[in-house]
């Protein structure tokens, strides 16, 4: 059955590195493959607490290299390769991950990949059932980012500043829009959206269904997610969930 299981919902370091919450990303079953999203710290830890057997992954999809989003990204595909034995697991990720100065995989575990595709505006990429098009490059404090777009259905807004240009970006009325909502509000210029960005894409895109995630240290302290996703769901008729770690939505 196709749903989605959060390992972790903080976001943004302070959140993340001083463990207010969980972290590790998401991971979505689709029409009998299993997709695993942003591995952050923890991920490989918490798909075994879970009872997840990390061998059933097909494919590891990082939005950008920040570490809240790819520190576990070696361990998870050492782990579902089953260190090099099993030769199925694939890499979607921006180019920045496998090259270069700032990349997250180590070459030796690259060469455990059976197929590594690079996230690029406007393309779309796919592996076995699941098929990833890189819907919008996000200006994220200079890192190559991107919003996702899984099978047509589920929507994913990594961490962005927000655009006007998603309301165009986007596809309207998908089953799921996942958000990375960061920020209360802001209050220093930084990368992240806020809740009224989230409100924004809501309102102009009609998903049918919304999750709220990727909290951030002032959010989780000062704030109520859950109380934020029920005045948005009253508000604009549509299923605004706030995520918690480990929860799982059914698709
Ligand atoms: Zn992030
Ligand atoms: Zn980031």
């Amino acid at each position: 059955m196709d749903r989605i299981v959060f390992l972790g919902t903080a976001g943004g370091r302070a959140s993340v590195f001083r463990f207010l919450r969980r972290s590790g990303g998401f991971l979505v079953w689709l029409s009998g493959n299993l997709l695993h999203v942003d591995p952050g710290p923890g991920a490989f830890v918490y798909l075994h607490q879970l009872g997840i057997d990390p061998k059933n992954i097909d494919l590891v999809v990082l939005s950008h290299i920040h570490l809240d989003h790819s520190s576990d990204v070696n361990a998870v595909v050492e782990a579902a390769t089953d260190g090099g034995k099993l030769k199925g697991v694939a890499l979607f990720a921006p180019r920045s991950a496998f090259d270069g100065r700032d990349r997250v995989i180590l070459p030796f575990v690259r060469e455990r990949l059976a197929w590594e595709g690079f996230l690029e505006e406007g393309k779309e990429l796919s592996y076995k059932g699941i098929s990833v098009k890189a819907v919008m490059k996000h200006t994220h404090h200079a890192t190559e980012t991107y919003a996702l777009l899984f099978n047509n259905r589920i929507l994913y807004v990594s961490c962005a500043l927000y655009e006007d240009r998603m309301l165009k970006a986007y596809p309207e009325k998908v089953e799921l829009m996942i958000i990375n909502t960061t920020l209360y509000r802001k209050t220093n210029p930084i990368d992240h959206l806020t809740v009224e960005d989230a409100e924004r894409l809501i309102e102009h895109l009609r998903p049918q269904k919304v999750v709220l995630t990727h909290f951030g240290y002032e959010f989780l302290l000062q704030h109520d997610p859950k109380r934020i996703a029920e005045e948005l769901s009253n508000k604009h008729g549509i299923k605004v969930i706030s995520a918690e770690d480990f929860m799982e939505v059914k698709l």
